[in-house]
């Protein structure tokens, strides 16, 4: 960690420590539309930083910070559910955002780019179906066939995470079935409000729906005519763009579990050590629960190095290169992920699954860290086949 990062770190810890957690009890019994005003209120102060989307370069209204540093900044902003919302750099905006910026035509630029790196406006994504495996997601149903200067653009997807209130939806929708298997698919903008698009109701997930940003929507396209202008990139580009977004993201989304784990143990930690099981005797002082603060700190700082290895190797050789240490930190952060929180909701006892924490939540809605961006079987089969491969 450089210096600089050093002291923007403690800056933003601080932030989010002092004007971010204490917004917590709110998103949590009222939901993310009753946070709204305080989080914009919070955004200004962050643009006004000169912190806002870390990720972005200057000239495109962001820090301009690299991979690792981004991912020192995000395992702060982790720290609370609200964290990456404030400092736009929530998914699935980034992803957008870094490929509208790297593919996107400069008209796509003005319309959807610009707005969206300024916050003006949400997206989504829309690649799973609920018809197909997301594992393969060469194999869509999704079709988007040419008519003349237009494309029409029919399927269902779902798990089209905050599609709620998103100005676009990035759509990924097979246009030639016949060409080779990864040249299939394209990616098209289609604007919220164009006809025969519509977000058909937010999913439940482990019983709650959620809403807005925090929230995740079946999508349905219907004969939905967009131009030919709305596609990203080349046609068949759509399964190698979706690799490109997922490699950073990947490592994005690794730092901000690492922030919950970290801010779990504390939770954890301030619980033992408050508690008392009899006058005078901390549950602290239960050897079982030393052992769970003790794995969890190794498991976390673990999980960090590894990830910020992965991160400065992305940086030194490249996505491709970096892709088997993608795929371990993929799986094995996502596991001390869902054995920190575990742990700390057994300290809690039953006040762990309540509202009191941000524990039940994160429990709740990051048991898909093992699902989403690849599960953990397929990155378990990428890191085992390259093993394999170096022993023949
Ligand atoms: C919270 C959340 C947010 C999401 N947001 C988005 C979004 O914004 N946009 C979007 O398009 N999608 C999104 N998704 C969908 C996500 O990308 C898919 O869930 C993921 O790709 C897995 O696909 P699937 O659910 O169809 O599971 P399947 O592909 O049906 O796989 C089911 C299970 O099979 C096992 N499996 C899969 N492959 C292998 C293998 N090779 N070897 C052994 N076992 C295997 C795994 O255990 C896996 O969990 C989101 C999902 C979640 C949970």
């Amino acid at each position: 960690m450089q210096d600089s990062n050093s002291a923007l770190l403690i800056d933003i810890r601080s932030l989010v420590q002092h004007r971010m957690i204490p917004l917590e009890p709110q998103f949590l019994r009222h939901g993310f539309r009753a946070t709204l005003p305080a989080l914009r209120a919070i955004r200004d102060v962050v643009k006004a930083s000169g912190w806002w989307a870390p990720y972005l370069p200057r000239e495109a209204g962001g820090m301009g910070l690299s991979l690792t540093h981004f991912a020192e900044v995000s395992e702060q902003l982790g720290r609370t559910p609200l964290g990456h919302y404030a400092f736009n750099c929530q998914a699935p905006d980034v992803g957008n955002l870094e490929l509208l910026l790297a593919h996107g035509s400069p008209e796509q630029k003005g319309e959807f780019f610009e707005p969206l790196a300024r916050g003006e406006t949400r997206s989504c994504f829309a690649m799973t179906e609920p018809g197909r495996a997301g594992s393969n997601p060469t194999w869509l149903d999704a079709t988007a066939i040419r008519d003349g200067d237009h494309y029409v653009i029919n399927g269902r997807k779902w798990f089209t995470s905050s599609a709620e209130g998103a100005a676009f939806a990035i759509v990924m929708a097979v246009t030639n079935a016949a060409a080779p298997i990864h040249q299939r698919a394209s990616m098209f903008i289609v604007p919220a409000g164009t006809a025969g698009y519509s977000v058909v109701r937010n999913i439940k997930v482990m019983g709650e729906a959620g809403e807005d940003w925090a929230s995740h929507a079946e999508t349905l396209f219907e004969d939905c005519r967009v131009p030919a202008s709305a596609r990203i990139g080349e046609e068949g580009a759509g399964f190698s763009l979706a690799q490109e977004r997922l490699g950073p993201g990947r490592i994005h989304h690794c730092m901000r579990w690492i922030g919950i784990c970290s801010r779990a143990l504390e939770l954890m930690g301030r619980r033992a050590l408050s508690r008392e099981l009899a006058p005078g005797q901390a549950l602290a002082s239960q050897q079982t629960v030393q052992h769970w603060i003790a794995d969890s700190y190794a498991e976390i700082e673990a999980a960090r190095l590894l990830v910020l290895d992965a991160a400065r190797s992305v940086e030194l050789r490249g996505q491709r290169a970096a892709r088997v240490k993608i795929s371990a930190i993929k799986y094995f952060t996502a596991g001390v992920l869902q054995r920190v929180l575990d742990r700390a909701i057994q300290v809690h006892g039953a006040m762990g699954l309540t509202d009191e924490t941000p524990l039940a939540y994160w429990f709740a809605h990051e048991r898909g860290a093992r699902i989403y961006d690849g599960a953990d079987e397929s990155h378990k089969n990428v890191v085992a086949r390259d093993v394999l491969r170096s022993l023949q």
